[in-house]
């Protein structure tokens, strides 16, 4: 699946007619010339599913898609840092929080977004520094119970990981 845009019609590199081939088991836009292939692959983004005093910190969403929305600290990882990394730096710009990593959560993908298909990874965390005080694609911030989560977050990965964690979070009650 593409993003929904058109299929390269000139190679980025050499500026020649692409064109389909079968190549690397599948039909592929192929550019003729220089031999460049347009492999659609997925973005990477990577979150946290950090905890403070048995509190999950979530993010209003401020941009699209899904404004409103609350969702996990996340972002798209840079093409030199670790998954990891990007995951720490993403919660520190969205919510002025540092965190600690504690673990992998989940591995999970999507097809159909606004930038894409792409690949979610999402750690647990902890807090261990910093003011909660919401910047970059985030209009604020929030700490919640289990059984004060808001009804509108955004993602099935997030939802599926924040049902996970409620769970856990409950099941000796
Ligand atoms: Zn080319």
């Amino acid at each position: 699946m593409r993003d929904g845009r058109e299929p390269y019609a000139y190679c980025p590199y050499c500026r020649a007619e692409m064109q389909d081939n079968f190549v690397f088991g599948r039909t592929r836009r192929v550019c003729p010339e220089c031999g460049f292939v347009h492999f659609v692959d997925p973005k990477v983004g990577a979150g946290v599913l950090a905890e403070q005093n048995g509190k999950v910190v979530l993010v209003r969403r401020g941009v699209v898609p899904a404004i409103g929305s609350w969702c996990l600290p996340s972002g798209f990882v840079e093409y030199d840092e670790s998954p990891a990394e990007a995951a720490v730096r993403e919660c520190l710009e969205e919510t002025g929080l540092q965190v600690r990593l504690t673990g992998l959560l989940d591995v999970t993908q999507y097809v159909s977004e606004l930038r894409g298909p792409g690949i979610i990874i999402l750690y647990r965390a902890q807090v261990v520094g910093g003011e909660p005080r919401p910047g970059d694609d985030a209009s604020e911030v929030g700490f919640f119970g289990p059984h004060e989560l808001p009804a509108d977050i955004a993602f099935p990965s997030n939802r599926r990981a924040l049902a996970r964690w409620r769970e856990e979070m409950t099941s000796g009650e």
